[in-house]
């Protein structure tokens, strides 16, 4: 425990993140001290740091929610966790209210975000509450050959998706149409899969399609050569010739823009699902009398209760979900140079820094 602890720390936005030594032991009761193996960039950090979206906690902080590591130190009640390989949740609730008794920690009014409420993963060490951690089996890590970084993911582009399909119902039999097939959508396609759905991806990046139709994606479409009529023309042509249904599709829009916003309510048919996965501060211009006229419903998910992560885990452990082709790892301490890029999509994988 005598290394330094070091994190980099957003002063304002656009303003390059610097680093900066603290002292994280001991960890408080209840809480840990998680070594950082990895924390993927989301789309989210960008917000912050680009856009102007305000963190809850006051600057400076240490940005990224999207966190695997191993515990060093636990605090007074936690001391089971010692030594544990642990996936952080993006949002840890408060375990006590009434909203978290009810299942509904998603929306706590306690709960704590890494790098929003508390300090972030672009760290060496983060100190978390111990409860809602998620642990890693070692040996089926190993097995499914994958390093503890590469699971950083699952604390938010695998587990956000994981719940919206799971409380949307996606089952056996059903159509799923993904919208944006990149860092979360990439995981959409392939966990819609393994709930039993026949999936259509559609993106404006054809090497992101062409991935994911290796993944899950029994037919993938380009928004750059479709209009919004020709692409529900397909999805409803594709339909029909697989014996899928032609009303109740689940359209999962997650590449977080407006244009795309605008193809998934384009998709809507009788008795549809949207979930809103993505996230952007733009603004669409929609009939929202659709849903009514559909017999429709729109859904949305804060992240993924933590009781939730370990079935999603172990989608990925078992391969049904993989992982490797939609990550890459770069070191921690080029942070500014990454965000760049990815802000810039040069850097169409989820990128995970690590220290
Ligand atoms: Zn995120
Ligand atoms: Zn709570």
């Amino acid at each position: 425990m005598s290394a330094v602890a070091y994190r980099w720390l957003m002063t304002a936005p656009q303003v390059p993140q610097v680093r900066e030594a603290f002292e994280p032991f001991p960890p408080a009761p209840g809480e840990v001290v998680v070594e950082v193996a990895g924390c993927g960039v989301c789309h989210t950090d960008l917000g912050y740091f680009f856009d102007g979206v305000r963190t809850n906690h006051v600057l400076p902080l240490a940005l990224g929610h999207e966190v695997s590591g191993r515990v060093v130190a636990a605090g007074a009640g936690a001391e089971r966790w010692t030594g544990r390989q642990v996936i952080v949740p993006a949002v840890i609730p408060c375990g006590e209210c009434d909203l978290c008794r009810r299942g509904r920690g998603a929306i706590c009014r306690a709960q704590k975000m890494p790098g929003n409420d508390i300090q972030g993963g672009f760290a060496s060490h983060i100190v978390v509450p111990a409860r809602g951690l998620c642990e890693v089996d070692p040996a089926r890590l190993a097995a499914a050959g994958l390093a503890l970084a590469d699971v950083s993911v699952v604390a938010d582009a695998v587990t956000t998706p994981f719940q919206a399909v799971s409380r949307a119902g996606v089952q056996p039999g059903s159509l799923a149409v993904v919208i944006g097939a990149g860092g979360v959508g990439g995981y959409c396609v392939q966990i819609a899969r393994a709930f039993g759905a026949t999936v259509v991806a559609i993106d404006v990046d054809s090497a992101k399609l062409e991935t994911i139709s290796h993944h899950g994606a029994a037919l993938t479409l380009d928004a750059r050569e479709h209009d919004a009529r020709a692409l529900k023309g397909a999805v409803s042509a594709f339909a029909k010739e697989r014996g899928l249904p032609a009303t109740e599709w689940f359209v999962f829009e997650c590449s977080g823009t407006a244009a795309g916003q605008a193809t998934a309510w384009s998709l809507l048919v009788h008795g549809a699902t949207l979930g809103v996965v993505g996230f952007t501060m733009d603004k669409v211009e929609v009939r929202l009398s659709n849903l009514m006229a559909f017999d429709a419903r729109a859904l949305g998910n804060w992240g993924c209760p933590p009781e939730q992560y370990p079935a999603a885990l172990d989608l990925v452990l078992s391969g049904k979900v993989q992982v490797k082709p939609f990550v890459e790892a770069h070191p921690l301490a080029d942070i500014n140079r990454i965000f760049e890029a990815v802000h810039h999509r040069e850097i169409g994988r989820r990128a995970v820094l690590v220290p």
